[in-house]
């Protein structure tokens, strides 16, 4: 070991098969027994959840010494934890470059979600959105998506527990997942490996404000469920509320939603509406989603309008909201009413936002995340 590489472990918790892999290359191990270290490590990090190298009793005394030297099982730092009067519950994760997001678990009567962030803060300004009005700091990398996950079964004690609390992932915290597509592509791969994580496909949900040229890509590459954030049926409001629309217009976005590969009866899109109070509620508005969306197997998720300090839009009325869904549900298209949870402490849906705002993403501190990334892969 050079002194340049002591003391510069990198975490294995969140790395993908290749990147252990790779890691694995720099010690003494015959090329036919790579693929079987990598199996045990991956099961001791992902199935298992432990935290020390010592305990991976399927490798040698020595090995486990080599590996303590450049790796450790450390998680993101918890900056803050907190809990809802309905049980849901919010951690404030820090990486080592001082950035921070949220991971919400949303318990439920028979399945529990995590919503897990893709990117410090957001690139687009959706208008409704509190995470759009946080400056993007960066991507997060595939390590740091995963990580969220192991971060949320230690808390819940999950390890070692059946059933399963988290049954369900939704890539709807902060960030546009369609923006970091590699490291959201890996993370889903890593979550989903059938000797790991080990959460299926099907369960795990990608939402996009519409990103149309990476659509595709998701489907052929990634494979989860997918789900849109339409909030307006026609051109003019949607360029309004998600101001992404005018780069990619509505004809464009449903016509790569009709080709999303895989699509059936039982793999729906969910086109998620968030309702705005006289902005996207009417009633001639439900028969105008009704009529965009026709021939695509979907499903249509109303979502209440969470508000945030200083948002300009009302929730619309319980009533206006149940009228609209019943339109919807004649329409042929279910439409259940997302349940807002989490609002005693700011962790329901468009509410996330957390303070490294207040970084300003200089292009020198880019530039400083660029070299801390390359150090990291570098170091791998
Ligand atoms: N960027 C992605 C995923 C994160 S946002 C996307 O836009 O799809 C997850 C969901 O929360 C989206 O459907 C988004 O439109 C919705 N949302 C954002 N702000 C909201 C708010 N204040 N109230 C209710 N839903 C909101
Ligand atoms: Fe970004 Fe999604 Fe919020 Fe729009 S709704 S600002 S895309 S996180």
């Amino acid at each position: 070991m050079t002194e340049d590489t002591k003391n510069k472990e990198v975490s294995l918790v969140g790395l993908t098969r290749k990147e252990i892999k790779e890691s694995l290359r720099k010690f003494d191990i015959p090329d036919q027994q790579l693929n079987m270290r990598v199996n045990q490590i991956w099961g001791w990090v992902y199935n298992k959840g432990i935290n020390s190298i010592d305990e991976m009793t399927t490798l040698s005394l020595g090995l486990r010494e080599e590996l303590k030297e450049y790796h450790n099982l450390e998680r993101p730092l918890i900056s803050d934890e907190q809990i809802s009067k309905d049980g849901t519950k919010k951690w404030l994760l820090k990486f080592n470059d001082g950035s921070e997001v949220e991971t919400v678990f949303i318990p439920d009567d028979e399945r529990g979600t995590l919503c897990v962030s893709s990117q410090v803060g957001c690139t687009l300004n959706c208008t409704f959105c509190h995470t759009g009005t946080q400056r993007l700091v960066r991507n997060l990398t595939s390590q740091e998506i995963v990580s969220q996950i192991v971060i949320a079964k230690d808390s819940l004690g999950e390890w070692e527990e059946e059933p399963r609390q988290i049954t369900n992932i939704v890539m709807m915290g902060m960030g546009e997942p369609l923006y970091n597509f590699e490291s959201v592509r890996d993370g889903i791969l890593t979550m989903s490996d059938d000797a790991g994580l080990s959460i299926s496909k099907r369960k795990i949900t990608l939402s996009t404000s519409g990103i149309v040229p990476k659509i595709k890509m998701a489907g052929d590459e990634i494979g989860s469920m997918l789900a849109i954030s339409l909030h307006a049926t026609n051109n003019d409001l949607r360029n309004e509320i998600v101001p992404i629309n005018k780069k990619y217009p509505i004809e464009e976005l449903l016509e790569a939603c009709r080709n999303y590969p895989g699509l059936s009866n039982s793999k729906r899109i969910t086109f998620e509406y968030v309702m705005l109070k006289g902005v996207n509620d009417s009633e001639a508005e439900a028969r105008d989603l009704v009529k965009l969306i026709s021939g695509i197997p979907a499903k249509i998720n109303l979502i209440p309008f969470n508000s945030w300090p200083g948002s300009s839009y009302e929730c619309s009325d319980w009533e206006q909201i149940e009228k609209f869904g019943d339109i919807v549900n004649r329409g042929g298209y279910a439409s259940p009413i997302r349940t807002p949870r989490g609002e005693d402490i700011s962790a329901a849906c468009g509410q996330l936002k957390s303070d490294t705002k207040k970084v300003r993403a200089s292009e020198k501190y880019k530039k400083e995340l660029a070299k801390i990334e390359s150090k990291r892969i570098g170091r791998l």
